[in-house]
């Protein structure tokens, strides 16, 4: 079991990753920037270490200043979080050469899976199923380029095999657009990954975005925790998320469980991990995995009752999965809201002081969240401030909850995505389910054109 835990985050996740390590007698070290010294996990845990002025550059992503505080305090594990050095090969080389413990697969996995074109492949090998792509890096040779191009079939997607963030993609929907959209996406990913390589898939025109959440010890272990399906997106950032997912029958979940269950398996993995599909007409395309803890990961906690997080940290501890597939439950069903600090009609960020606070509350409701009256939300960072969550027996009741709850939120001084989150859930089609990617996006440029449409 591991003893004292750097959390090399900040906001909500690293609150929840301070409440799971003293939950299990394990000690904290929060680690900060000079402008988060008032983040509510600082004064919680049990040391903090300042390691950096605000930027990220120099603070949450300063390598030698983390593994510095572990070595300070004597630490002996390092949790990422989300986002930052979580997906980092080279942190968690370091951290491990340093002689801690990384919360989080192996450095040679987080490298596979960070190159998009790599994941693919080892993921197709271990049978998991994928978009219909070229397979591998496009080359030179344009002949070759234009055949696959007609082989998959119109529209395809030309990515960056370094990408991430929703940027280095673009949709060709006919022939002669191709080899200068391959061009331009090359010279484009080269800029802002350092790295030009570039593959195709079939474009797929209105597919949902369903998620499968796994748990392996890397000792032989791994089993599944159901689906989240996190179709609710603006720019490729997820908005809502929920589980299970709306229609996915028993069997359709067990039959992919599996499958990505089996490729934990095969390559080793170790620690909580997301492999992200999208899911067309009944059928799974892989497009990455996540080889880290999600923003979303509560809605999984809320329907199966296990917390991921006092999970990882047993695992990164040495210990066996206790947990087997069989006491793998869905219950009910959970709703996630992201609460950003954002104007809810232009999603400008709005930092600034917090003024007045009120949380929700009531039977299933969960606010992960670090803000409190008095607060402060800087400019430096992602505008999330926190989350909420809730849980009923049914859908339909899961959204009344929320509801309830969106009402009862007050963050009064800056403005939030909380009018935004209120439009949804009132909305028809989010309450039928199962909407695609793209409707979240139609309906707000509805509202921009003709005042009517969410709302
Ligand atoms: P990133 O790592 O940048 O998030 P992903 O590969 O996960 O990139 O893709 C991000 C989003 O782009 C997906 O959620 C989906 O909305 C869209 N997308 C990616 N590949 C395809 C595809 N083959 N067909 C349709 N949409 C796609």
């Amino acid at each position: 079991m591991l003893k004292k835990v750097v959390i090399a985050n900040r906001g909500e996740i690293a609150l929840r990753i301070m409440r799971a390590c003293h939950a299990l007698g394990i000690q904290t070290v929060a680690v900060h920037s000079t402008v988060d010294r008032n983040l509510k996990h600082v004064a919680m845990a049990d040391e903090s270490v300042c390691i950096g002025p605000a930027p990220s550059a120099e603070s949450y992503l300063n390598i030698p200043a983390i593994i510095a505080a572990a070595e300070v305090t004597d630490a002996d594990g390092i949790h990422p979080g989300y986002g930052f050095l979580s997906e980092n090969a080279t942190f968690a080389e370091r951290v491990e050469a340093s002689g801690f413990v990384f919360i989080g697969p192996t450095a040679e996995v987080i490298r596979m899976m960070g190159d998009k074109v790599e994941a693919i492949r080892a993921m197709k090998e271990a049978g998991v199923p994928c978009v219909p792509g070229s397979g591998g890096p496009l080359t030179e040779d344009e002949d070759e380029c234009l055949r696959m191009g007609r082989e998959i079939g119109y529209p395809v997607i030309i990515k960056a095999a370094g990408g991430g963030g929703g940027r280095g993609m673009r949709v060709v929907r006919e022939e002669g657009a191709l080899i200068s959209a391959i061009a331009t996406t090359q010279a484009e990913a080269k800029a802002a990954f350092g790295n030009g390589m570039v593959y195709m898939e079939k474009f797929l025109e209105n597919p949902r975005h369903v998620e499968i959440q796994v748990l392996a010890d890397g000792q032989g272990n791994a089993i599944h925790l159901g689906e989240r399906d996190c179709s609710m997106q603006r720019r490729h950032q997820k908005v809502v998320e929920e589980a299970p997912a709306p229609g996915l029958s028993e069997q359709q979940r067990a039959e992919i469980g599996k499958v990505c269950v089996d490729a934990c398996l095969r390559i080793g993995y170790r620690g909580a991990g997301t492999f992200e599909f999208l899911y067309e007409n009944g059928r799974f395309y892989f497009i990455e995995m996540n080889t880290r803890i999600q923003v979303e990961h509560p809605v999984t906690e809320m329907v199966t009752g296990i917390d991921l997080v006092r999970e990882q940290l047993l695992i990164a501890g040495g210990q066996k999965l206790t947990i087997k597939q069989q006491d793998v439950v869905l219950r009910g069903h959970a709703i996630e809201c992201r609460i950003n600090a954002e104007d809810p009609e232009t999603f400008t960020p709005c930092p600034g002081l917090i003024k007045h606070f009120h949380a929700a509350g009531g039977p299933g409701v969960r606010v992960d969240s670090h803000i409190y009256e008095g607060y402060k939300v800087p400019p430096n960072y992602d505008s999330m401030i926190g989350k909420l969550i809730v849980h009923g027996a049914t859908r339909a009741q899961a959204i009344a909850r929320m509801r309830v709850a969106l009402a009862e939120m007050i963050v009064d001084g800056i403005k939030t995505n909380i009018p935004l989150q209120q439009r949804i859930m009132a909305d028809i089609g989010f309450q039928q389910g199962g909407t695609n990617i793209h409707y979240l996006e139609k309906r707000l440029a509805e509202r921009r054109e003709k005042s009517f449409g969410l709302g």
